[in-house]
């Protein structure tokens, strides 16, 4: 299964898309759709180009004469290819109730405007797949709907909250609440400041203890010192402690 869809994928557009029946020259023998990217081997036979390079890989021979085949000695065919992309199509959605129909080229375009294009929900979370016509109806009860208050306040809105939203309501809530986060924070300011405050006084305390005892230690040093004078001059040297008297 995902196979055919790789293959599909990457060969010639489905016949059945084409509003008039295509020539059988536009259509790729390996993969029996038209050509996509059509290439010509050195035997003029024709092919997608992905499709040829693909038979290429498992034998060098054309598929539908057996010639050899050098994947170097491929050349596109650019004419062949527009013609091809001004063939008219219907759209993939047909089936869906899309009646378009456009140039092959035109494809890609039609498919992002097609109302039938089968698409997710945009809203997060919405996991409905819906036609693109049915997106606004959708919109309308999507459980998964949020937009942002029209006048402006900031607020994303959702079914539910919008019949009751007012702007001056909500924003007077946010007012509120941030003016009580301020008085919590300066409340922890003013706690921490008080216990510093009591530190600093514990310390300067403590560096008033610390000062008076190194005086009382000077004092008694200077008395030792004196002591020591003394005896040195009793033991007779006398050189030292003469100025002093
Ligand atoms: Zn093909
Ligand atoms: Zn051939
Ligand atoms: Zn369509
Ligand atoms: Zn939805
Ligand atoms: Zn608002």
């Amino acid at each position: 299964m995902a196979d055919r869809e790789v293959s599909t994928q990457s060969g010639g557009y489905d016949v059945e898309l084409f509003v008039d029946t295509p020539d059988c020259d536009l259509v790729c023998t390996i993969c029996q759709g038209v050509l996509r990217c059509p290439v010509r081997a050195a035997c003029h036979h024709i092919f997608c180009k992905k499709c040829i390079l693909q038979w290429l890989k498992r034998q060098e021979t054309c598929p539908c004469c057996r010639k050899p085949v050098n994947s170097s000695l491929i050349f596109l065919m650019f004419k062949l290819s527009k013609s091809i992309g001004r063939m008219k199509i219907k759209c993939k959605n047909e089936i869906r109730g899309c009646s378009k129909t456009f140039s092959l080229s035109e494809q890609y375009c039609h498919s992002m405007s097609c109302l039938y294009e089968l698409i997710p929900c945009p809203y997060q979370g919405c996991r409905a797949q819906l036609l693109r016509r049915d997106l606004d109806t959708h919109a309308r009860h999507c459980d998964h709907w949020r937009q942002p208050c029209h006048m402006g306040c900031g607020t994303i809105l959702s079914h539910r909250t919008q019949a009751q939203h007012n702007c001056y309501k909500q924003l007077r809530q946010e007012y509120e609440a941030s003016q009580r986060n301020h008085k919590a924070i300066a409340t922890t300011l003013q706690r921490k400041m008080r216990r510093m405050q009591s530190t600093m006084t514990h310390m300067k305390r403590q560096i008033g203890l610390i000062c008076e005892s190194l005086e009382v230690m000077d004092d008694l040093h200077e008395v030792e010192e004196e002591d020591l004078g003394e005896s040195s001059v009793n033991s007779g040297t006398p050189t030292s402690n003469n100025s002093n008297g």
